[in-house]
């Protein structure tokens, strides 16, 4: 039987799930940490719970695939590479090029490193991870999938910012979003779920992780989403700000004496959000509990947090005039039932109910939503890496 892998690589990770396909059956999952440190990290969890461990000195990607590849073998997971015959990488940017997932040749990996400006972090990183498998394993078919293709069919309207044309036209400065994976996945997922075609439905998909962010899906096709030009924008995050004033940065960066632009975009994205407000912890476990003890920063940074979800879902109710199906999944949104339940509480003017007995589960695929209400509210864990599996089966010939 044929195997793909999913992988998504970092600057210095390797996370990856190997799928045996067309079942869809997790064979084996794991990730590489630490590469071009001493004492990487290499851990594959395969089998029923079994799990192999162990550190090593991994120079770069091409050595952590390698040793990957040898470990499978090595544990019988795979008995010859032959066995694997497609690999799917997550790329962060696809900017307006890959409206879909796109088999890899030279070209497109030049494309993805041009594309970095979007993404400097992560696009660079995930061109490595791809050449890394090109090298080990030249011949099976080799897939990117961006997290901005599904956000390509956004109408201009909510693609533009009110800035002068001439920065979209000469730089493309627009709103392009991320997790386009995950709100494909859940999405259809929620479609099938209920049994009505997804072309018949106006969805909202709230994506609440450490990053989170809110679609719009209507007819299947994002047609707006939170996040913008990058993924700091939209609701408020583990220690990203989300939307704010932008004139707010000259006003801070002239009374802290902060002179680079760069370091005030840093503390946007590394120094806000939960962990800023709270002081506590960008986790949402710690807010919670911190909280639950009485702490009033970190009660006021749950209440931001679940006041801008529940904004962005009112918000796209009336984007697409209507919504008919809710769904939280990521971290917060599979975890948290209390976030979802205020989250829901405050959207009952839409004729939503979030049924508290239904509610009372952590990442478990349901609906929670009472019988009688208008909106179905859904629970479902979100599977990037089986939809990057499915996009590398569609393209295989
Ligand atoms: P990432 O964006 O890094 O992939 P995740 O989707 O893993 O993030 O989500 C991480 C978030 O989920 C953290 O804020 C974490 O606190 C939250 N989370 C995980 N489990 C729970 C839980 N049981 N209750 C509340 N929040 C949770």
């Amino acid at each position: 039987m044929s195997k793909t892998i999913s992988i998504n690589a970092g600057s210095s990770s390797l996370k990856w799930k190997l799928f045996e396909m067309p079942d869809e059956v997790v064979v084996a999952s794991g990730i590489v940490e630490r590469i071009g440190l001493p004492d990487s990290i290499f851990t594959i969890k395969y089998g029923d719970g079994q799990k192999y461990e162990t550190t090593a000195d991994i120079q770069d990607h091409e050595v952590a695939v390698e040793m990957l590849l040898e470990q499978l073998t090595e544990l019988n997971i795979i008995e010859s590479f032959d066995e694997i015959t497609g690999v799917g990488h997550r790329v962060v940017a696809g900017g307006e090029k890959f409206s879909e997932s796109t088999l890899i040749d030279d070209d497109v990996i030049q494309a993805i490193e041009d594309l970095a400006e979007f993404a400097p972090l992560h696009n660079p990183a995930n061109a490595t991870g791809i050449k890394a498998f090109k090298k080990v394993l030249p011949d099976i078919t080799s897939v990117a999938v961006f997290d901005t293709s599904f956000h390509t069919s956004m109408p201009k309207k909510n693609y533009l910012y009110s800035i002068p044309m001439q920065y979209y036209e000469k730089h493309n400065a627009r709103r392009y979003g991320a997790h386009g994976t995950s709100h494909r996945y859940v999405s259809n997922r929620a479609a099938e779920i209920i049994g009505q075609p997804i072309e018949d439905l106006k969805i909202v998909t709230a994506h609440l992780g450490n990053g989170a962010s809110i679609t719009a899906v209507d007819g299947g096709k994002s047609v707006d989403t939170s996040m913008g030009f990058t993924p700091l924008a939209g609701v408020t995050m583990g220690t990203r700000s989300g939307d704010i004033d932008p004139s707010l940065l000259p006003f801070i960066m002239r009374k802290e004496g902060i002179a680079d632009i760069n370091e005030m975009v840093r503390i946007l994205n590394n120094e806000s959000g939960l962990k800023g407000l709270s002081g506590v912890s960008s986790d949402m476990r710690d807010i919670e509990s911190a909280a639950a003890e009485g702490n009033e920063d970190a009660q006021v940074a749950l209440d931001i947090f679940n006041d801008r979800v529940r904004k962005y879902i009112g918000q796209y109710a009336a984007t697409m005039n209507g919504i008919d199906v809710l769904v939280f999944t990521a971290g917060i949104g599979e975890n948290a039932a209390n976030v979802r339940q205020a989250v829901a509480d405050g959207l009952s003017f839409l004729g939503l109910k979030v049924d508290p007995d239904k509610n009372d589960v952590r990442g478990e695929e349901r609906i929670i939503s009472t019988d009688d209400s208008k909106v179905k509210v859904l629970l479902i864990p979100t599977d990037e890496e089986l939809m990057i599996a499915r996009d590398v089966e569609a393209l295989k010939d």
